[in-house]
């Protein structure tokens, strides 16, 4: 079974021991005390070192990485031989320790003490301790990646091989992934960097030895390392295994996205066996299908589908359409999906459910059905991505479509796409929305939002239409969901208007994206409180 363990940079032996008391509290199971910048010189390290494991309160794992490992410690090799030396022939020595390849292989001193101080086939008597025989490098993936291993293997004395390396892209933890589930003897196989989240959270899927969690955010002791609380409470630690299906929301940059931690909450409201990732995949469509082929490939992964963002909503149509799967007909005319399902069979389906989360935020307030949208005027500001999913959506059920658009020739090219016999659009100048007499305005512009929520794109909202629209009330609908009360609301509030936030739509493309995968009613009240609550962080 992995193991979770929490691993220190040891400040003092009081630091010590108040952060491993704290993992032991928040489920850690084993502790990694990193030495390098433990105080004091010999005696006093090797002493203090004793008591910290002495009086730790989980099991531990003894490291002090040298500067030339990618660590702190610049002290000579005598000096982490002592530390070593006397925590392991102590009376409560550490359940292991943690030593590079390369210092073992190129020093005959360290290869000699290890073979005292660990259990191995040729040990005289019982040590109590396991060496952890590691490579690190913070540059990128080792070319002798292989050679490393073979090495670390090879080696009576290792009871556990350990490699990290700066993830290139995420599939660098696919191969981490090989590499557990090929090697005999326990291993540890982690990716660095924003690419490597995969391979921290999966490695109990894989069957590592264990992975990695820092403490607080900010103390990570390796770069991507997840805290604990988020490896427990976002990334579903405690339910993972090795049938667990993956699933994720793709994009570049990806910043704080909400999906995860809205997703993980409905696969545990709902006891579904799956784990939703951020999956940043470089722009252009070459790194997205590189990626996402290798995702597909590997069958023990279980990935499982994908939300889709910029910059690869139309790189996911190609990519369905070249590998013969099923492109849903409305994304294929919008030009764009936001959703990839794999199905049991293991095709394809590439679908849109940003323009049915639009209407239905907009009729579900009403308490209407799409088709009473047929001859209703209705204003869409913006003439990007989401514009063009809810005019698409809106054409289809027979509205009359005006796009206001700061480039007007980007609006005129929307419209003449959409517009049919079934359903008129037409562009506008944006400098005419304040003379508008639609009865419904959608904000599809980022006007509003965060960090720029004193902006709105309707400046005269309150006289020009407040009183414009005869019996019914205006309908006002701000696609932006940060903050999820815009001033471009709160102005419509104020003039009597009815009001919809981008967190419906949000939430209800989410919902339906969970439907299509999980087959299960998605919680849509808890993803409206994760949204809100992650929002007012
Ligand atoms: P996009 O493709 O970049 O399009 C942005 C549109 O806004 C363009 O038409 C652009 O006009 C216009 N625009 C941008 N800045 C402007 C400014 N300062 N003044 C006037 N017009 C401006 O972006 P998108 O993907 O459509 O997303 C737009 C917004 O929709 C996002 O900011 C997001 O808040 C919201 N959204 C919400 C959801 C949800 O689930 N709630 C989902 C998707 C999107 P030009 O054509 O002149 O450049």
């Amino acid at each position: 079974m992995t193991r979770l363990a929490v691993s220190i940079l040891v400040q003092s032996l009081e630091h010590g021991l108040c952060a491993a008391a704290r993992a032991a509290e928040l489920g850690a199971e084993l502790v990694e005390f990193r030495l390098d910048h433990f105080p004091g010189k010999v005696p006093q390290a090797p002493a203090q070192a004793m008591a910290l494991v002495r009086r730790a309160p989980l099991p531990c794992i003894i490291s002090c990485r040298p500067t030339w490992e990618g660590g702190h410690f610049a002290g000579d090799e005598a000096e982490r031989l002592a530390i070593f030396d006397a925590v392991c022939q102590s009376s409560n020595p550490p359940a292991y320790i943690d030593i590079e390849l390369a210092a073992y292989q190129r020093s005959s001193p360290w290869r000699r003490h290890v073979a005292r101080w660990v259990d191995h086939p040729g040990s005289p008597r019982p040590a109590g301790t396991g060496l952890i025989l590691s490579s690190h490098d913070f540059h990128g993936r080792p070319v002798d990646l292989y050679q490393r291993l073979e090495a670390i293997a090879a080696t009576t004395e290792c009871r556990a091989i350990k490699v990290v390396w700066q993830a290139r892209s995420l599939r660098d933890n696919l191969e981490a992934f090989e590499i557990i589930s090929q090697r005999h003897k326990p291993t540890i196989a982690l990716c660095m960097g924003e690419f490597g989240l995969l391979s921290r959270v999966l490695a109990k899927k894989f069957g590592a030895l264990l992975t990695f969690a820092a403490l607080d955010a900010g103390r990570e002791t390796a770069p991507g390392q997840p805290t604990i609380e988020q490896l427990k409470s976002l990334y579903r630690w405690d339910h993972l295994n090795a049938q667990t299906h993956v699933y994720g929301v793709i994009g570049h940059p990806l910043g704080h996205s909400m999906s995860p931690a809205i997703h993980n909450a409905g696969f545990d409201h709902t006891g579904y066996n799956g784990v939703y990732f951020p999956l940043p995949i470089a722009p252009e469509y070459e790194p997205f299908k590189a990626t996402v082929a290798t995702l597909l490939a590997m069958p023990e992964l279980h990935f499982r589908g994908a939300s889709v963002t910029i910059p690869h909503k139309e790189n996911l149509l190609r990519f369905v359409g070249e590998c013969g799967g099923e492109i849903e007909p409305l994304a294929q005319r919008i030009g764009a999906a936001n959703t990839l399902t794999v199905r049991e069979d293991g095709s394809l389906y590439a679908s849109n459910t940003d323009y049915a989360a639009a209407l239905d935020a907009i009729c579900e307030p009403l308490d209407i059905a799409r088709e009473a949208l047929r001859g209703r005027r209705v204003a869409v500001i913006g003439a990007g991505g989401a514009a063009r999913a809810m005019v698409a959506g809106l054409a289809a059920y027979g509205a009359t479509v005006v796009i206001y658009n700061r480039t007007l020739d980007k609006a005129a090219a929307l419209a003449e796409q959409f517009n049919s016999a079934e359903a008129k659009v037409v562009p506008a100048p944006l400098e005419k929305l304040c003379d508008s007499c639609c009865e419904v305005f959608i904000n599809c512009t980022p006007i509003g939002m965060h960090p720029r929520v004193d902006n709105t794109p309707i400046p005269r909202f309150p006289t020009a239409h407040g009183k414009s629209s005869g019996t019914s009330r205006p309908v006002v609908f701000d696609t932006i969901y940060n903050p999820p009360v815009t001033r471009l609301l709160r102005e419509a509030q104020a003039a009597g208007c009815v009001t919809i936030s981008g967190v419906e739509m949000f939430v209800r493309q989410a919902a339906a994206q969970f439907e299509q995968w999980t087959h299960q009613p998605a919680p849509r009240a808890l993803f409206r409180q994760v949204l809100r609550q992650r929002l007012a962080q």
